[in-house]
């Protein structure tokens, strides 16, 4: 198929002009992103359309957000029907929905109870509480519990939760940070255990590692079995909580309902907010056993698990199984790295690697060469195909779950030519 065809697009409105669009939006939005020069206006399944009727392949999906694409009939029955019986009383009620949810999650998972909020950062914040918590009044009563994170990781933009995202570049100008936060290199487990050594003292010692199962914003880099294996020994040793990350790689983003089942080890806590109610903004935090250190009056959140989020939650996680989206990840997904896979070897000296699970693949570019991956990311966009940098050498690739074999071939089509442009020009 040609990069024509996707241009063809008879249904599109033109109701804005894009340079009087651009100018009101940065006139007005705080200057927070840096933004592709491009404005969609309408969704349907994994195709795209801007304010000029551009018709694109979307594998950005919101940021690793809309499992089910857009316009899903499921999506869009549930919420409406939702919106018109109730969509929000606060948590200062029973709320019927989010029962169900909860208790979908909890069937389908290691957890034993969920805790809804908004976002991934919320989420994360959660499982820091409850770990802090947990450290002080059942832990040996301790004063002065470590989380130990990932150098490289990403786990949210609140102060907690950007002081436990072990990059620098996100911290820079916002010190002083949360204390309490300690790095490791990731799938090192002598680090690990140096780190637990190192910061036992007095008062002091390491309460929780939490780490994502595949680091996604840190260059998809997934984990390694035998390390997340010995690290669930060495928490069970010493006493130390084990925290997952599962914001970008849960609800079967990676072929398996959660990241940690790539891994063969379960969490004590772990996180869920992008996929899991396919693009309407909501957060869970999920844990095992000790649930009930967490009281009324501990933790709130005014929006948390409404009726209307909850509804869409729930329809989205049925619809995975009930459409048996997980063997089409997987097999997308096979077919995704192999495709691409080819391409690295035609352009050996530009790629390094390609690696991913299921649908969160990522396309390493060599790191002396002087192309970025916004690069061949704004190269692509012209071609038709949208996809989102994770760091500056890496590609990343994570299509709505319901991506199908043709779409997967004309995407690597269409950065198949952007490859092509970039590299001749
Ligand atoms: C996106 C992301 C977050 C932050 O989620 P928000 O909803 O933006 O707060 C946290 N952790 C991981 C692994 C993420 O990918």
């Amino acid at each position: 198929m040609s990069p024509e065809t996707l241009l063809e697009n008879p249904s599109l409105t033109k109701s804005l002009n894009s340079a009087s669009l651009t100018e009101t939006f940065d006139t007005y939005v705080m200057n927070t992103y840096s933004r592709f020069p491009i404005a969609i206006t309408k969704g349907q399944g994994c195709r795209l359309w801007d304010t000029e009727g551009k018709e694109y392949l979307d594998f950005v999906a919101g940021i690793a957000t809309c499992t089910l694409g857009h316009a899903h009939p499921a999506l869009i029955d549930v919420v409406s029907q939702q919106i018109q019986q109730l969509h929000h009383v606060s948590n200062l009620f029973y709320i019927p929905e989010q029962g169900d949810l909860a208790k979908w999650i909890v069937e389908h998972s290691c957890a034993d109870r969920v805790f809804f909020c908004n976002s991934g950062a919320e989420a994360n914040e959660a499982a820091i509480k409850l770990v802090r918590k947990y450290a002080h009044t059942v832990l040996d009563f301790l004063e002065q519990p470590v989380i130990l994170t990932a150098k490289a990781s990403f786990h949210g933009r609140t102060l907690a939760t950007v002081t436990a995202t072990g990059q620098p570049k996100y911290q820079k100008d916002f010190a002083p940070l949360v204390p309490g936060f300690a790095y490791i290199p990731y799938n090192d487990i002598e680090a690990v255990e140096n780190a637990i050594a190192d910061l036992d003292e007095g008062n002091r010692r390491v309460a929780a590692i939490m780490l994502e199962p595949l680091q996604g914003e840190g260059g998809v880099r997934p984990g390694d079995v035998e390390y997340f294996h010995r690290l669930r020994q060495i928490c069970d040793q010493n006493n130390i909580l084990l925290v997952f990350d599962e914001v970008q790689v849960g609800v079967g983003r990676t072929g398996k309902l959660w990241g940690y089942e790539n891994l063969g080890v379960e969490p004590d806590i772990f996180t869920s907010a992008k996929g899991l109610a396919g693009g309407i903004p909501i957060g869970a935090m999920m844990c095992k056993k000790f649930c009930d250190v967490f009281e009324p009056g501990n933790h709130a959140s005014t929006f948390g698990g409404n009726p209307f989020v909850c509804a869409a939650g729930l329809t989205v996680l049925q619809t995975i199984e009930k459409d048996h989206l997980l063997e089409n990840v997987h097999d997308r997904g096979e077919q995704l790295r192999t495709r691409l896979r080819a391409i690295a070897q035609k352009y050996p000296t530009l790629f390094k690697e390609v690696r991913g699970w299921g649908l969160i693949n990522g396309m390493e570019i060599h790191e002396e060469v002087s192309l970025t991956s916004p690069d061949i990311v704004k190269a692509a966009l012209e071609f038709g195909l949208l996809f989102a940098p994770a760091g500056p050498k890496v590609l990343r690739f994570v299509p709505p779950l319901i991506v199908s074999e043709s779409e997967i071939d004309l995407a690597v089509n269409l950065l198949e030519q952007a490859i092509e442009k970039v590299t001749h020009s």
